[in-house]
């Protein structure tokens, strides 16, 4: 039952993407680029594909039309998955993505998006930041030929949605759960069977009772997949994500060939869109919450706290292990700790005892 991340893949994967570098440079023209962005998202979809949507128009505006990026949702021009390698590889440009997705390469990508008990989203941007996650998460990206950056954040998500009841820790048991990243390895150590599909396939594996539960997101991005339709329970509070980065990653030769102002640009508008993403995502879950409940009769139930404690030790358990994996991720698992006791020391004095005397006084 112990370590099924699997030490050698994850090592081995970590190996041999060092070598994955372009091998079709991209041609370029005077004057006007056009780039391919793959993403592993469907068409437009709330946030998760209006995120890339907003970068594009966003750069292409500020370069006065000189970069025109295409984007080309999950499976249009690579499945979803394998839109990190289109770019490691130089098939495509750019990728919009989730770096946990990747960590069948090194487990190091996971603390990048999220991890069980992980940040908050003004934690993983104090650790990007200020705390040294930004330089750890270059070194990294750089071993595949990728430049990346956070370009959306969702928040605090949710649990998941059930077809039953989760009281005691039992229920995981035999439960098939779609949980991505190392989510998914502490609910494989709870006895479920947890899977990693990509957004588009969760609605008719829970329709076809293939699986029993999924996480997605939230409120807003899991109205919008009708999950209401397929599951009656929507529990609380995502453990697993707690504020997830998204990501947009360069191939290193496109970034270098880019002018400094154009990279300036581009990244001021991966930064500027994980900020409105936050605020975006802030407001319309409040709204769609009150739709699943009001509307659709949703039962929301929250985690107990024999569950929570057991998650919070089995997440514990799970991280140490993937960070004893290679020394990288030792690295990254070392400065996110640091990062995130410091945020959480600043956090017992402000945020904490702020929200919690606003709802009770
Ligand atoms: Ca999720």
């Amino acid at each position: 039952m112990k370590n099924k991340i699997g030490r050698r893949q994850l090592l081995g994967g970590l190996a041999t993407g060092t070598v994955a570098a372009a091998a079709t440079a991209p041609a370029y023209a005077q004057g006007k680029r056009r780039l391919k962005m793959v993403t592993t998202w469907p068409k437009n979809f709330p946030g998760l594909g209006t995120a890339p949507e907003n970068i594009a128009k966003r750069v292409k505006t500020m370069t006065d039309g000189q970069i025109d990026i295409k984007i080309y949702a999950a499976g249009e021009l690579v499945g979803p998955f394998e839109a990190f390698d289109a770019v490691s590889t130089g098939t495509a440009d750019i990728y919009n993505g989730a770096e946990y997705y990747w960590q069948g390469k090194s487990p190091a990508f996971n603390f990048f998006t999220a991890v069980p008990f992980g940040m908050t989203a003004a934690e993983i941007n104090a650790w990007m930041n200020f705390g040294g996650g930004d330089s750890l998460w270059q070194e990294l990206s750089a071993k595949f030929s990728i430049r990346a950056f956070h370009s959306a954040n969702t928040g605090v998500q949710m649990g998941g949605w059930f077809n039953r009841e989760i009281t005691k820790l039992d229920d995981f048991k035999g439960l098939k759960i779609r949980m991505p990243g190392l989510g998914g390895e502490v609910m494989r150590r709870l006895g479920a069977a947890a899977v990693s599909l990509p957004g588009g396939e969760i609605f008719p594996s829970m329709k076809s009772g293939a699986i029993d539960a999924s996480e997605w997101v939230g409120p807003w991005n899991d109205l919008a997949f009708g999950f209401h339709q397929v599951a009656e329970y929507y529990y609380c509070p995502g453990f697993h994500e707690p504020g997830a980065a998204l990501s947009t990653g360069v191939n290193l030769d496109v970034w270098n060939s880019l002018t400094k102002a154009q990279q300036e640009i581009f990244k001021n508008a991966c930064e500027a869109e994980n900020d409105h993403t936050l605020s975006e995502y802030n407001y319309k879950n409040a709204t769609a919450l009150d739709t699943l409940v009001s509307k659709h009769n949703v039962k929301v139930r929250r985690f107990s706290p024999e569950i929570m404690a057991a998650l919070k030790k089995t997440s514990d358990a799970v991280l140490e292990e993937a960070a004893a994996s290679d020394p990288f991720t030792k690295k990254v698992y070392d400065s996110f700790r640091a990062s995130l006791e410091n945020s959480m020391e600043w956090g017992a004095q402000s945020e904490e005892p702020y929200t919690q005397a606003r709802r009770e006084v």
